[in-house]
């Protein structure tokens, strides 16, 4: 039967839903699943981790050297912890995207990047080429399974769990050649791209960052994280952390509102598992109204003020 231990995605305070739905592959997948919290002073994200249905153990484990999510240290900690388990598992994001291939590397395994779909204990797909083309990968016998999820794949596991939490002494030391410097976020109290349940979306129209600002106002009556085109992050009128599509982020909030975007099939690729898109675009032929589920052919700096006021 297979083991299996995720690592859990947090900012040392609230556990990130990812790790919830790496919890529910890890339930399509079978077997026996314990969760592994780093950081330092983690008790609280701890117990979170335990309220997840379906998970047997939290591993809590730390440690100074643990405060930040440094792939560096982290890694190895992650190694030392995945004796015993037949499957390590983190969620796709861009922290899993960084931490786990360094502990598979440590493990001497190749690792399956974003699991969407499980067909067996070491089979799995994965999208390729932009989602055009699904991928089958098997995993060999005798090696640790070391995988990420695909977050827009898996719904979150459901709460009501009461696993038993076990503080894990750390079995790594500090690297000593990478240093965690600081965080600068910059969405300020904007909810997480990747998890946000609503995210709206602008593209090269908006012309400059100043009139970005029309999208923030109306994603912050919405609670609405804000993503943005690579056209529009080419054109410097937002971060690149911001990019939604095949080199960006690839989210399926409940709602996508895309204002001012073409629909070019690297951006869709990001978007297509969203509940509903809306798209508001002044080209009756773009795209994006290909799949678009609400399409409204307007411009958008008569769309976004009005948007405003309606919601008061
Ligand atoms: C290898 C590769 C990877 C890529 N990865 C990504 C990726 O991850 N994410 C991504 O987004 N792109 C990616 N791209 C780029 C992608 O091909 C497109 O160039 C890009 O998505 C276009 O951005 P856009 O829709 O904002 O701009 P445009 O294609 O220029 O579209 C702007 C749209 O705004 C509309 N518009 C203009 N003015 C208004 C107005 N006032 N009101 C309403 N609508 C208006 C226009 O009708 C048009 O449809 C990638 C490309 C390559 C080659």
């Amino acid at each position: 039967m297979s083991k299996i231990l995720i690592i859990a995605e947090h900012d040392g305070d609230t556990l990130n839903p990812g790790t919830a739905k790496a919890v529910s592959c890890a339930q399509a997948i079978g077997g026996d699943i314990d969760i592994l919290v780093l950081g330092e002073d983690i008790t609280e994200v701890a117990t979170q981790a335990a309220a997840i249905d379906g998970v047997t153990t939290v591993h809590a484990t730390s440690a100074a050297h643990l405060a930040a999510p440094l792939a560096a240290n982290w890694a190895a900690e992650i190694a030392a912890a995945a004796d015993g388990y037949s499957h390590v598992l983190a969620p796709s994001s861009t922290f899993g995207k960084d931490v786990l291939p360094r502990a598979a590397a440590l493990l001497g395994v190749n690792m399956v990047s974003d699991i969407a779909a499980v067909d067996g204990e070491r089979s799995f797909k994965r999208p390729v080429y932009a989602g055009n083309a699904i991928a089958e990968v098997s995993v060999p016998d005798g090696d640790t399974v070391v995988a990420t999820a695909r977050t827009a794949s898996w719904p979150a596991a459901k709460e009501g769990g009461s696993a038993t939490v076990n503080e894990r002494p750390a079995a790594s030391e500090d690297a000593g050649h990478t240093r965690y410097v600081g965080l600068e976020s910059g969405g300020g109290d904007r909810p997480d791209l990747q998890t946000a349940r609503i995210v709206l979306s602008g593209g090269r129209a908006f012309g400059s960052a100043e009139n970005f600002e029309q999208l923030y106002t109306v994603a912050d009556k919405l609670k609405a994280g804000v993503g943005a085109s690579r056209a529009a992050v080419d054109a410097g009128y937002v971060p690149n952390d911001m990019q939604v599509g095949q080199t960006g982020k690839i989210i399926a909030p409940e709602l996508y509102m895309a204002f001012g975007i073409s629909g070019a099939i690297q951006h869709i690729t990001g978007i297509k598992d969203a509940g509903t898109i809306v798209a508001v675009n002044k080209d009756a032929d773009a795209p994006i109204f290909e799949i678009a589920d609400i399409g409204l052919v307007a411009d958008l700096f008569t769309v976004l003020p009005e948007l405003e006021q309606q919601l008061g």
